[in-house]
């Protein structure tokens, strides 16, 4: 199935669900990254989590950024999802592999390191962006990003995230956001039930393989708590703001001197995207353009 995000609300408006199937973007990045087994499950859970977490903000241009920062030897990670349905991310050490976690999964929490922080920033698009910043839980992802909805933006979540990933590159990815609002904050058992349930579905890849859908998958959850599934299907995708022209933009700020030295000694200039592996060749001729374009500006 294509990637896709769907919103559904449940018990007349007091539950907020939404659910994504990010197989295709989070192989696209394991593609562009060369990443490991367990690196392509991190990073995939996290851009999955980072576009749940966008799609409930209203402003058109809107974005999260997502970093982890754990003990573990996979480094940092970052993402950054939109509103739109784009999402581009990186890790430190794509090429960590680990042996599997007592439950034979890819130990994603070995990796992360269960000691570190989460960093959470909500750009709407002008002033000042909305930071916040919380331990980590597990390193696993899902539990560290439903902590942080739970204790940092007040809103009761239950959160479950999945990465498959073989021989064949990854298979199914996705996952289910569900969040109690602020009419039904204080009902301590729709608050319970949701998290019951999230707890009893074991993963959520294994509802892709067994050929589920998002609307099957939102039905099972909540289909008799009055779920109303938004008709809107939007695409989801891996999407880099990268270009030519901001290369050259950043090389312009190294400066004359620099710029020249890079013609003489490397003929050149290469310079590769940290968010989606693009590589970028300026060529001599570009820098020499470069020089120009300071010193018209200097004069
Ligand atoms: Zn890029």
């Amino acid at each position: 199935m294509a990637d896709q995000l769907i919103r559904a609300t449940a018990a007349d408006g007091g539950i907020r669900a939404v659910g994504i199937i990010s197989t295709r973007l989070t192989e696209e990045a394991r593609v562009r990254h060369k990443l490991s087994y367990v690196a392509t499950a991190a990073l995939g859970r996290t851009m999955s989590s980072g576009l749940l977490l966008a799609s409930s903000m209203k402003r058109e241009g809107s974005r999260v950024n997502i970093r982890i920062k754990g003990n573990g030897p996979l480094g940092g990670l970052l993402v950054d999802a939109g509103l739109d349905g784009t999402v581009r991310g990186y890790v430190e050490n794509p090429s960590i592999e680990l042996p599997p976690n007592e439950k034979g999964k890819l130990d994603v929490g070995g990796a992360i390191g269960h000691e570190g922080f989460l960093y959470v920033v909500r750009d709407v698009g002008y002033g000042y962006p909305y930071s916040s910043t919380v331990e980590l839980v597990s390193g696993e992802i899902g539990d560290d990003i439903a902590n942080y909805l739970v204790t940092s933006e007040q809103t009761p979540s239950a959160l479950v995230v999945g990465v498959f990933v073989g021989a064949q590159g990854v298979t199914a990815a996705g996952g289910v956001l569900l969040q109690v609002l602020p009419k039904a904050a204080r009902d301590e058992a729709l608050i319970a039930t949701l998290e019951d349930r999230v707890s009893q579905l074991s993963g959520f890849t294994p509802l892709l393989q067994q050929g589920l859908t998002l609307p099957d998958i939102l039905e099972r959850l909540l289909g008799d708590l009055g779920l109303v599934i938004m008709p809107e299907v939007q695409m989801v995708r891996f999407d880099c703001s990268c270009s030519f022209d901001r290369v050259l933009g950043a090389l312009k700020l190294l400066g004359k001197a620099e710029l020249q030295d890079m013609i003489e000694k490397d003929n050149g200039a290469e310079a590769t995207c940290h968010f989606c592996g693009e590589i970028y060749q300026a060529s001599s001729d570009h820098l020499a353009q470069l020089i120009e374009d300071l010193k018209a500006e200097s004069v």
